[in-house]
């Protein structure tokens, strides 16, 4: 990206009572079309981005996120006040949590890259930005 690189970005909650810190660089930024993301988030698809555990802080309101176990290797968590879905975690990427980039107060140091488990997107979704369709069985296979 042309502009400069913040160090770290800040994200939080609707209502503010879960904030947390990003230290950059991420490792991945994606939009997400599993039917999973779709009904967790009431949207058409979800903007990921990716960073090592160890540069996520979250700086306050751990009291409120409560983890919803759901698939047998992820959870997400979320703040029980306002409801906003924050943190994908799977045992398949133990060292690495996902947090939606809708959630990040500014511009993070990646763009999204791809479209995964397009497979499994709404049939009104529409999609035309010319970014890489990735699915089948993984989510993440090259588009036949
Ligand atoms: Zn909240
Ligand atoms: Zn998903």
């Amino acid at each position: 990206m042309d502009r400069s690189t913040p160090r770290e970005v800040r994200g939080g909650c609707l209502c503010g009572a879960v904030r947390f810190t990003v230290v950059m660089p991420t490792v991945f930024c994606a939009h997400c079309h599993c039917s999973m993301c779709r009904r967790n988030h009431g949207a058409a698809y979800v903007t990921w981005l990716s960073a090592p555990r160890g540069q996520v802080t979250v700086d306050c309101g751990t009291d409120q996120l409560t983890r919803y176990q759901s698939s047998e290797h992820g959870s997400r968590s979320f703040c029980s006040r306002c409801g906003s879905s924050l943190f994908c975690v799977s045992t398949r990427h133990p060292d690495i949590i996902d947090i939606p980039l809708a959630n990040m107060d500014g511009p993070i140091d990646r763009a999204p890259e791809s479209h995964i488990y397009f497979d499994d997107r709404a049939a009104w979704t529409f999609v035309a930005d010319g970014l890489p369709r990735l699915g089948g069985a993984s989510g993440l296979e090259p588009e036949q």
